[in-house]
């Protein structure tokens, strides 16, 4: 890609201008995109209509990454876009989408928006209002662009010509290596705080900074995150967590305040020279769930969310054990419901996962005591491999006994019959009495999913 694109093609744009990238002047080939996408930018081109690839798709094409996903932008409504592909399903209410369905690929479609009032209230999505409002909601090219976030963001590849509409400098801030809103920061951040977590997100994930005036406000208005429907936090989470980019994504979200609005319990251990376990952890489970990524291994958001919350449970069940005298074992059962409850009304982690959540705790009380046939019987259960990995970090984390456990329990899954049948003999010092449990069952008091 050339630095010095054409400015004759420059239009006035509010503050912005397009300045369009030839085919000559761009590395894009059609090759890179997806042959269901180019099937259903082609199809609408055809059909008379403007067809465009947008958004994450050209901006990392660009970066010469193979992107995630490929967006679409059209002037066709979505029942012009139903029209033309019977794997069409149209959702959303206010703002219809198309998409497109190839078996599991599924190729979005959006007519270009308009500008209409934002808030935070249409983000939530739960105003009938809109329905009425649909008239208004969409709108041309030049407003499309200006109603999306960043500036690498805003750039639309052109099936007719294949040449690129760069609307907001995002071409320049790409070679610059920023992230900048478009738009006034404080503004755009109110209409949708979720932008602020977006720029933190593309910023760890490129490897961009953030410019300045982008960055300014973010601090001061993270808070406004409080106000987001937790499902929509939830959805965030695993994208900034989850992306091969978490520690890094962490560490600038807690430098910027966010990570402190989406879990404050955990931010209740931060400590000014990053020295809790609840840190030490942060930067172990984050680190290996990249590395599982980056190896394509699966991972389990449980997991992660089982130990980042580990230590604020153990604080809480403490607590419980002090103020009431109940047993380790009643007060981690009880601490679970406390730290699980709190945790959802800011990210709604979904019941699938907070079952396992329970499960990998539960299994921590449960490794110590291996002797006889418990081990085996162990072993064999569901999550155990994921308790197994759980202790190992909290080996590392907690040293000491801990460690000699999760050692014993390595030794142990490598070993022969026999010698695995005399370690479990050997065990002499299991931790804490099979009565307690006997006791925590009979009052039934809580069904452990
Ligand atoms: P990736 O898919 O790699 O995470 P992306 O940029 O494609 O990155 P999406 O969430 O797929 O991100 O969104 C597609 C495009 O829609 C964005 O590039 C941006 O132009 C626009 N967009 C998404 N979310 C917002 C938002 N909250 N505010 C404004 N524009 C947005
Ligand atoms: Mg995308």
């Amino acid at each position: 890609m050339t630095k010095d694109y054409t400015q004759q093609d420059s239009i006035p744009f509010g503050e912005i201008a397009l300045h369009v990238i030839t085919r000559q002047e761009h590395n894009i080939s059609r090759k890179q995109i997806s042959d269901n996408a180019l099937k259903v930018l082609y199809r609408l081109n055809g059909a008379g209509f403007d067809a465009y690839l947008v958004g994450g798709g050209v901006r990392d094409l660009l970066l010469g990454e193979q992107p995630k996903d490929f967006d679409i932008a059209t002037n066709a409504t979505p029942e012009q876009i139903k029209h033309l592909f019977r794997n069409c399903r149209l959702i959303g209410r206010r703002f219809r989408l198309a998409h497109i369905m190839f078996g599991r690929d599924i190729i979005e479609v959006a007519t270009f928006r308009g500008h209409h009032q934002e808030t935070v209230k249409n983000v939530s999505a739960q105003s009938d209002e809109g329905m009425l409002l649909r008239d208004n909601v969409y709108g041309s090219i030049d407003e499309d662009a200006e109603r999306r976030d960043f500036t690498v963001n805003a750039m639309y590849y052109n099936i007719a010509d294949y040449s690129i509409h760069d609307y907001a400098g995002g071409v320049e801030d790409l070679e610059d290596k920023l992230i900048r809103l478009i738009g006034d920061p404080e503004v755009r951040y109110r209409e949708d705080p979720v932008r602020m977590l977006r720029a933190i997100r593309f910023a760890a994930k490129l490897d961009f900074d953030i410019e300045e005036d982008t960055a300014a406000p973010i601090e001061d208005l993270a808070h406004l995150l409080r106000d987001i429907p937790a499902a929509r936090l939830f959805e965030e989470s695993i994208k900034l967590l989850q992306s091969g980019y978490g520690l890094e994504t962490y560490h600038l979200m807690r430098e910027y305040n966010l990570f402190q609005q989406m879990f404050p319990l955990v931010a209740e251990e931060f400590t000014e020279d990053y020295s809790s376990p609840t840190e030490h952890m942060l930067d172990l489970v984050l680190d290996s769930t990249d590395e599982r990524i980056n190896d394509g291994k699966r991972i389990n958001p449980a997991f992660m969310f089982a130990a980042i919350l580990w230590y604020p449970l153990n604080r809480a069940a403490e607590k419980l054990m002090d103020e009431q005298g109940l047993s380790h074992y009643d007060a981690i059962m009880e601490a679970s419901n406390h730290i699980l409850d709190e945790q959802v009304k800011s990210i709604a982690i979904p019941r699938r996962h907070t079952a396992t959540i329970r499960e990998i705790w539960q299994l921590q009380l449960r490794l110590p005591r291996r002797s006889g046939k418990r081990a085996f019987r162990l072993m064999e259960l569901n999550k155990f491999r994921a308790g197994y990995d759980f202790l190992e970090m909290r080996g590392e984390v907690e040293q000491g006994e801990t460690e000699e456990l999760a050692k014993w329990w390595d030794t142990f899954q490598r070993a022969p019959r026999e010698v695995r049948q005399s370690m479990a003999n050997a065990v002499t010092n299991d931790k804490g009495r099979p009565r307690r449990r006997r006791n925590y069952r009979k009052k039934g008091s809580k069904s452990k999913s």
